[in-house]
């Protein structure tokens, strides 16, 4: 190319444009070069161009202008030229040498790009990303921008907690450059790579190991588009969902646990119903004095098992919600004992085991409520009698140690493999399940055991060697000062000596329960009569006069309240002793029965010894004479 057509080419182009000697010394600039600057031919020649060079920067260009002189290594550079209005624009400066044949360099030609809409746009995108920042950083959830390559060009700083990394280690690296986990890598190009390809945003759930602990994160990745509507990069924003994750399995368990609950329910009320069945079956069609003395006492022993069952349901949620309230009162642990053994006894027996009672000579005291403690008791001993083997051993010891009394019931049966010992106590638990299924129970019995013990103050342990090993249970309660006098201690429910003949009222719309009581009173040598709503009650009431009345408190239309406060507002029967038969026994039922004028307020199904409590305060009372 002649001389003339280089010059009318570098005066078409946009750039600024020049050339030199071999020795950097300026021989010509093109149009753009002198009406950029203002300067002229002339007085641009040489090295006069530095005049234009922003001072601040030109040591460093002249230096390297000379280094590419000596080397001939072109020269690439950012710098800045001030125009004719006397302001400085950025430029990308390049200086190629050019050589002749034998590779001397004969003369150097370069250019001067403006950059100022470059460097514009790049510190608007460098702003963008500092206000997305300053927005992200305040959000526990963790956004991040991808581009085409899945190399990160913005991650928000709550990656840290996730990563241990800062947010500038990730920028310009793919998950997989970052050594993140292969098959997460996998599972987020997948991702990403279909929403570059279709546009589409997508949701992602994966489980990653934080500096914390394992955690679950669950991502939106969305597209971010250009202009032209392609996308461009995209974006995820990831949020920790550990918490939601732990809460939503822990409904899933409970509700696995329910249904398991309710299923071993159905089963464990089925179980004793059978042999009652059974027993009554057998009773209709014998007339041996001594079998039907036998499927009596099984029969009663089945009863009992039901009712326990239903009486640890009740506690259960009145336990859980709050509903417990302890009669405390100073409690000799040995009558504890009594009662608690006399209850399991049948149990005990018919699996033949061997029971040792231990016991001080002299009272071991706490401040407790005798009918719980005594629960808690009879739950560990029928569990000890349960899972031993027949003829197998029980040793029950009571202690005083320091301040505590201690009770511990040693068995030598089953055992509890050591990993599931702290399971125990846990509501619905039963370790041994496919072990010990046969044994039945409900798995609430040790659940209700140490929050009553809790409630006392206490605390409850279970200690075992392992499987074919045996169970120790030992129950601590703060003890009370040895005194020699108690003030107070509990009487022991007792089958009380049969009361004179009294004329008692049944009201109980289950028929049978009705008719049934009604023949254990006169049986027990009074006059009964049953009705079956509150209106029959109120009419025979009138004319038969009674001086006890058992009246059911759940009724249809008048309910047992109103009948008790009908009856206690007759004038004739002022002096009726009035019982609430109900299977509601909350302290709030209490007090509403109280409220309605019963005397004595009994929960179905009634003991005998409990009845015949009644009977006898009736009698020993001041009661019309019959
Ligand atoms: P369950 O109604 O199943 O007996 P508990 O709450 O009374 O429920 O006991 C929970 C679990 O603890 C039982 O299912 C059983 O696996 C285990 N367990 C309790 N007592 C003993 C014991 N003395 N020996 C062996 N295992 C026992």
């Amino acid at each position: 190319m002649d001389a003339l057509n280089f010059r009318m080419l570098a005066n078409a182009i946009p750039q600024l444009a020049w050339m030199g000697d071999a020795n950097g010394g300026m021989l010509w600039f093109n149009d753009r070069w002198l009406e950029y600057t203002g300067q002229t031919q002339e007085s641009s020649l040489g090295w006069a161009w530095q005049a234009v060079h922003r001072p601040d920067e030109l040591a460093d260009t002249v230096e390297r202008w000379r280094r590419s002189l000596s080397t001939g290594q072109p020269l690439r550079k950012v710098l800045h030229l001030q125009g004719s209005d006397g302001k400085y624009r950025p430029f990308l400066s390049i200086a190629n040498p050019i050589r002749d044949e034998s590779g001397a360099i004969v003369a150097w030609i370069g250019t001067h790009t403006d950059i100022t809409e470059q460097v514009a746009a790049e510190e608007r995108l460098r702003a963008r990303d500092r206000e997305l920042q300053a927005l992200t950083d305040t959000s526990p959830d963790v956004l991040a921008r991808f581009d085409r390559h899945f190399r990160h060009l913005f991650v928000s700083s709550a990656v840290t907690q996730a990563t241990n990394l800062l947010p500038s280690a990730f920028l310009g690296k793919t998950n997989r450059e970052l050594g993140m986990p292969s098959d997460l890598c996998d599972l987020w190009e997948e991702a990403l790579g279909s929403v570059f390809e279709t546009g589409t945003p997508r949701s992602l759930e994966f489980s990653y190991t934080t500096p914390a602990g394992p955690c679950h994160f669950a991502s939106r990745i969305v597209p971010e588009r250009d202009a032209y509507g392609e996308v461009e990069n995209v974006l995820a924003v990831t949020q920790d969902i550990t918490a939601r994750k732990i809460a939503e399995q822990a409904v899933r368990d409970a509700d696995r646990r329910k249904d398991e609950f309710l299923a071993t329910l159905a089963h464990e009320l089925r179980n004793p119903l059978a042999p009652i069945r059974t027993g009554l079956e057998v009773l209709n069609s014998t007339s041996d004095a001594k079998e039907s003395e036998r499927v009596r006492t099984m029969m009663g022993r089945q009863l009992a098992h039901l009712i326990r069952l239903v009486d640890d349901l009740l506690d259960v949620s009145r336990i859980t919600s709050g509903k417990v309230v302890l009669k405390k009162q100073r409690i000799d642990l040995r009558e504890v004992i009594d009662v608690a053994v006399e209850g399991c006894r049948p149990f005990i027996d018919a699996a033949k085991h061997t029971l040792t009672v231990a016991t001080p000579p002299t009272p071991v005291w706490v401040d407790g409520d005798a009918t719980r403690l005594a629960q808690v008791l009879s739950n560990i001993l029928n569990n000890a009698s349960k899972y031993t083997s027949e003829g197998g051993r029980i040793d029950l010891t009571l202690q005083r140690q320091d301040d505590a009394a201690v009770l511990q019931v040693q068995d030598n049966g089953y055992g509890i493999p050591p990993e599931l010992l702290p399971d125990v106590f846990t509501m619905f638990a039963q370790v041994n399940r496919t072990l010990h299924r046969s044994q039945g129970g409900l798995g609430i019995g040790l659940a209700l055991v140490k929050r009553l013990v809790e409630k006392h103050g206490g605390k409850v342990e279970a200690r075992s060697g392992g499987l074919g090993q045996g169970s120790t249970f030992i129950v601590n309660l703060p003890a009370l000062l040895s005194i020699d006098e108690p003030n107070g201690s509990p009487t022991k429910p007792s089958v009380r000596p049969q009361s004179p003949a009294l004329r008692v009222l049944v009201v109980d719309d289950n028929e049978d329960g009705a008719d049934l009581l009604a023949m254990l009173l006169e049986g027990l040598g009074h006059h009964s009569v049953a009705v079956y709503s509150g209106e029959a009650a109120l009419e025979k009431a009138a004319v038969f006069q009674p001086q006890l009345v058992f009246c059911d408190i759940g009724l249809p239309g008048i309910s047992g309240y109103d009948v008790g406060r009908a009856l206690r507002a007759h004038a004739q029967l002022a002096n009726v002793m009035l019982v609430a038969l109900t299977g509601w026994g909350s302290e709030e039922d209490k007090r509403q029965s109280k409220g309605a004028g019963f005397d004595h307020h009994l929960v179905k199904p009634v003991e005998l010894a409990a009845l015949n409590e009644v009977l006898a305060k009736l009698s020993s009372s001041d009661a019309p004479a019959t």
